[in-house]
């Protein structure tokens, strides 16, 4: 039994075009006159979708999870009472807190603590927002608008209590629209030493 071969016929091509010469020069021209669209041509007609980060910033979405932020009471002490509740909800493990009583004369003195220490290691933290949501004070949020400026320096990234109380919320507020009473005032909904237990 013989096999048939059936021979395929190569297109007529030049040998230049065999060579790929042509082709090469148009793809040249072509990413030559791309290069000057973008670099020195009007940034109207530039095909690039970037921004010349930091002079340009996009609009974030409202919702965008920025750095953290520590809220402020209106004393401007830290309204976090150290409870741990984000720590222990962080899945990434970044949150170091060291808790802390108020001084006896402090009317929160046996009822509240404070963060002695409160750091974040932001280059761990994977922006799950997490400690938010297990926050029962709304004392830390991440609603800044800001992410972390860009460093070479790993302690750059290690936000203490007093850094991330420097940052206001992206409406420029230290505070929050959440309304919180305190020991005292008559909308305290807890316990103080004057109510009682
Ligand atoms: S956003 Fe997530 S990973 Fe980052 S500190 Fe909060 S809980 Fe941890
Ligand atoms: S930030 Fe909120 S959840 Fe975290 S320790 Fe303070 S009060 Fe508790």
């Amino acid at each position: 039994m013989t096999v048939g071969v059936k021979v395929i016929k190569k297109g007529d091509i030049t040998p230049l075009e065999e060579a790929y010469v042509p082709e090469v020069a148009r793809g040249l021209k072509l990413t030559i006159s791309r290069f000057f669209q973008n670099t020195v041509g009007k940034p109207e007609n530039s095909a690039i979708d970037t921004v010349k980060y930091p002079e340009e910033k996009r609009q974030y979405p409202e919702r965008f999870r920025g750095i953290h932020r520590l809220t402020h009471r209106a004393d401007h002490s830290p309204r976090c009472v150290a409870c741990l509740c984000c720590s222990t909800a962080c899945p990434a493990q970044c949150i170091y807190i060291e808790a802390a009583e108020y001084e006896p004369d402090d009317p929160r003195y046996g009822y509240e603590r404070f963060p002695k220490v409160f750091i974040i290691d932001e280059l761990r933290c994977i922006f799950c927002g997490y400690c938010v949501e297990a926050c029962p004070c709304d004392a830390i949020r991440m609603d800044t608008g800001m992410h972390m400026p860009p460093s070479t320096e790993r302690g750059h990234f290690i936000y203490d209590k007093e850094t991330l109380m420097s940052f206001p919320g992206a409406d420029g507020s230290y505070r929050n629209a959440n309304p919180r009473s305190e020991p005292g005032e008559d909308a305290f909904p807890g316990i103080d030493r004057e109510r009682g237990h």
